[in-house]
């Protein structure tokens, strides 16, 4: 397995464990000339994972790629390649559980848009105007307004679909109508 970041073939495994879904083994490597660490899946014959951009082109899902975006995103920034490769892996694990083929690229945006936001508002700005691609300042300036509208941590959850309704005085109508 070669080092993504010095081409360098020895390395060690430094962690092993099943991903969320139980369909593949995730390994953390260290490589031994220059010591970073990447990720490897071993996985049964798991079908390519595509990223289709906006433009209609299939990409295969990189890892290194999603990570080299948000490593970009966070320069000089006080995220450690830690909890930017665990955004990436979670991420990673939640596109390859749902065993679709494709993903498109905007969702995988707002994926990381969601959880970098959490984490700092600088390094979620600057990849937001990659992402969005920002039409001009304005466009711009209404995403940072919104963040500080609405800083990490105080954002409402994303409102669930509800499983019942209520009728006019409040009790719950069973929508369960097909027996
Ligand atoms: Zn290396």
């Amino acid at each position: 397995m070669k080092c993504p970041f010095c081409g360098a073939t020895d390395n060690k495994v430094v962690d092993s464990r099943e991903s969320e879904t139980g369909e593949a083994i995730r390994r953390r490597r260290q490589c031994l000339s220059c010591g970073k660490r990447f990720t490897t899946y071993e996985r049964i014959e798991a079908p390519p994972l595509f990223v289709v951009k906006k433009d209609g082109r299939r990409e295969e899902f990189s890892h290194q790629k999603l990570l080299g975006g948000l490593l970009v995103a966070s320069k000089k920034r006080e995220l450690s390649p830690s909890q930017l490769e665990a955004i990436v892996d979670d991420i990673e694990n939640v596109l390859r559980g749902r065993n679709a083929s494709e993903v498109p690229s905007l969702e995988v945006g707002e994926m990381v848009m969601e959880r970098l936001r959490e984490l700092d508002e600088i390094a979620y700005v600057r990849f937001a105007s990659v992402y969005r691609s920002f039409k001009d300042v304005k466009d711009m300036r209404a995403t940072i307004e919104d963040v500080l509208a609405h800083p990490p941590g105080t954002r409402p959850e994303p409102p669930r679909r509800p499983r019942k309704r209520r009728d006019a005085e409040g009790r719950e109508l069973s929508l369960d109508l097909g027996k």
